[in-house]
């Protein structure tokens, strides 16, 4: 028996989000008394005994080619699981994983609790807190099963290093070929991935035009973090689309999501809800996003944002 935590990587090396469920995973083992492996699947094997310094004994490593679609990643970790007979699966919450945590459901036979926000309470069973409509609440949930699946919210886990190195094995198995064909993959650009941000620096229509960017940029670099805009800022192509944020853009959960010229609208606040504090500065006071807000400026951005960037420059 063990905990099993599945692990993606980017250009080789184990994304943050994956390190703050292998935290999860191994506060979940220590505390039943469990190894806890990673699965991960990445040809390149050259950076995984890191995961060692977060708790992993050891890395399933399956060699594929195979675009990761939801099935074929599916099939990836419950094969893992199977072998070393995981009883908890952790994974950390993505759009992929929002398709992929259901089917391990049917195929390990596993009680699935999405967008876990707290470590289980052992004293009652084995109950999580998960976040539910869009971060405004929570629900304690009792999963009954042998086998748990739970996908982890990102940024609801502050990654713990452990030291140590983890010792790495090829897990051997016939991937199987997706039904879903992966027609284009686009890269996010920029040097902070939107979904993975601490700190985003999102602007919307109050900014007027794609020409004042600049300084929504400027601010983000000073403060190290992804850039991100409202619905019809990409749809004028002002920002490209994968910095789209809301009901049907990207979903974040940063802990400083700061909204320029944003009115905050219910679409937008279904994407942005789950951030730990918000900042919003807008010229008109009635502007809803103000009702969301943990911080307000009202104000004009094209005055705010030099004066924040500068504030912020000083104060470094
Ligand atoms: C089915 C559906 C899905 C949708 N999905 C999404 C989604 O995923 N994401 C999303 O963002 N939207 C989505 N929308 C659109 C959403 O309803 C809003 O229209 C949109 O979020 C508004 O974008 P905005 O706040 O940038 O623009 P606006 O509504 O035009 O607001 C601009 C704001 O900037 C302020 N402002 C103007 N000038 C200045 C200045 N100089 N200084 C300071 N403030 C200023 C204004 O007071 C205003 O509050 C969706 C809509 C529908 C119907």
């Amino acid at each position: 028996m063990a905990i099993l935590v599945y692990v993606e990587t980017e250009n080789g090396s184990p994304k943050k989000s994956s390190l703050e469920a292998a935290t999860y995973g191994a506060a979940v083992g220590k505390h039943l008394g469990k190894k806890v492996v990673a699965v991960v699947a990445e040809n390149n094997a050259a950076n995984l005994a890191t995961l060692g310094n977060y708790g992993i004994t050891e890395v399933l490593q399956v060699k594929t080619d195979q675009a990761l679609a939801s099935d074929v990643v599916a099939a990836i970790i419950a094969e893992a699981a199977q072998k070393i007979s995981a009883e908890v699966v952790v994974l950390s919450k993505t759009t992929v994983i929002d398709a992929v945590a259901p089917i391990l459901g049917i195929k390990l036979e596993a009680a699935v609790a999405s967008n876990v926000i707290a470590l289980p309470d052992f004293a009652n069973g084995f109950v999580v807190r998960k976040g539910v409509f869009t971060g405004k609440g929570f629900a304690d949930v009792k999963l009954e099963s042998n086998v748990k699946v739970l996908t982890i919210k990102k940024n609801a886990v502050v990654v713990q290093t452990t030291g140590g190195s983890a010792s790495v094995a090829e897990l051997s198995m016939t991937v199987p070929a997706s039904a879903v064909a992966v027609t284009e993959v686009q890269k996010q650009t920029g040097d902070i991935l939107l979904p993975e941000a601490d700190l985003v620096v999102s602007a919307g229509r109050g900014m007027k035009g794609a020409e004042n960017w600049g300084m929504v940029e400027e601010l983000a670099k000073t403060l190290g973090a992804a850039t991100a805009c409202s619905k019809p800022v990409s749809d004028m192509d002002w920002r490209p689309h994968h910095e789209h944020v809301g009901q049907t853009g990207i979903k974040v959960s940063p802990n400083l999501y700061i909204a320029l010229g944003i009115s905050g609208a219910i679409q937008h606040l279904a994407g942005v809800n789950s951030s730990k504090v918000i900042v919003v500065v807008n010229k008109d006071p009635e502007a809803p996003f103000f009702k969301s807000a943990d911080y307000g400026i009202v104000g004009d951005v094209f005055e705010v944002i030099p004066k924040l960037t500068a504030a912020i420059k000083s104060a470094m």
